[in-house]
């Protein structure tokens, strides 16, 4: 049955493919999860305004986010998943879906075809489902499902993804899939992603931090990133500064070093207490990794907010030493000489 709904062609990301031997290239960091993305001749039928993919969107339609991602046929896909699969070079399989009437189908016989194939675990993320389709999904072998809020706030989700633009998701049904796919793949298994530099404060971005947490949901942080032909395409990306603060808050919060209530922040939204000792958040800092990419297990995204040549938004590895004192000047608080290891 899914062999005859197998999807022709799948989009695989540049490194993904570089790495399954199917285009050459020498890559500065080995994505560790296969990235692939559902093919279809149009584009997707929601309106993201940050996103080439979307309805109305002028951009690539072999983009996303900063990646290409050029189609090949399927079964060469699947045969060289496997293959590579067997020298551990991968950790996870990760199957971006677009909005169209048919996905599910796609995603499912995919994922019925790749386990078939491989023992490697499977994130799908994808829009909102019922909870019957994530049913058949958790069924079916996928291991973890992401369902994306990106925004911070309501206000934003509906500027950048809902109703203002035309696009079908709705903040509170998004919101309760989540929920609902919490109770389905339990806690802990369950992915979002969130962009930093839509137009929220830090404190904002915190609280949603906050929120997933507490429900079981794992966020992974993005700093936004303008692609051309998108309606985004000339707004700025976050200043690293805000995007380091972001990620140690992140860091803390989902290790359960403390909780935004803990959390201090100025007039206008900026962070500047971690509700952390100053010794604990120079730890953190000095390991570098908050700073790392985050989001489902073995998922690093090496360039996808960021160009090679940086400066990194997410690092795709654990940063050298010299990177995290970059970062310690990045974040703009001094590191009292006290806390450092080695000067
Ligand atoms: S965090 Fe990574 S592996 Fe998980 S859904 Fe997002 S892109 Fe895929």
């Amino acid at each position: 049955m899914a062999e005859a709904r197998l999807p022709e062609r799948i989009r695989v990301s540049t490194g993904s493919a570089i790495v399954l031997g199917l285009l050459r290239g020498r890559l500065d960091a080995k994505p560790t999860t296969i990235y692939l993305l559902t093919y279809r001749d149009e584009k997707c039928s929601a309106n993201c305004g940050f996103c080439p993919q979307a309805r109305t969107s002028k951009g690539r339609a072999d983009m996303l986010s900063r990646v290409t991602w050029p189609p090949f046929p399927t079964r060469q896909v699947l045969s060289r998943i496997k293959r590579v699969a067997k020298t551990h070079a991968i950790k996870r399989v990760c199957i971006q879906a677009l909005n169209y009437p048919t996905v599910f189908d796609d995603i499912l016989s995919l994922v019925g075809e790749i386990g078939s194939r491989v023992k490697v675990p499977i994130s799908v993320s994808c829009q909102p489902l019922n909870r019957e389709k994530m049913k058949m999904l958790a069924e079916a072998g996928v291991d973890r499902i992401s369902i994306a809020l990106d925004a911070a706030t309501e206000e934003i989700f509906d500027k950048i993804k809902g109703k203002l633009v035309g696009g079908p998701y709705v903040w509170e049904r998004q919101r309760e899939a989540l929920r609902d796919a919490v109770k389905i793949f339990g806690e802990g298994s369950i992915t979002t992603h969130l962009i930093v530099g839509l137009g929220e404060t830090e404190e904002e971005i915190v609280q949603m931090i906050q929120w997933c947490v507490d429900l079981g949901v794992y966020p992974g942080l993005f700093a936004f990133t303008p692609i051309p032909g998108t309606p985004l395409e000339n707004s700025p990306q976050p200043s690293l500064s805000n995007y380091r603060r972001v990620q140690i808050a992140h860091y803390l919060i989902t290790r359960g070093k403390t909780r935004r209530e803990n959390m201090i922040f100025d007039g206008v939204g900026h962070l500047v207490d971690f509700g952390v000792s100053e010794e604990e958040l120079w730890h953190v800092v000095r390991t570098g990794e908050p700073f790392v990419t985050s989001g489902c297990p073995g998922c690093n995204r090496p360039y996808y907010n960021e160009r090679p040549g940086g400066p990194l938004y997410n690092y795709p590895r654990q940063p050298l030493p010299e990177e995290i004192r970059e970062i310690e000047r990045q974040i703009g608080i001094l590191c009292p000489k006290s806390f450092r290891s080695s000067e």
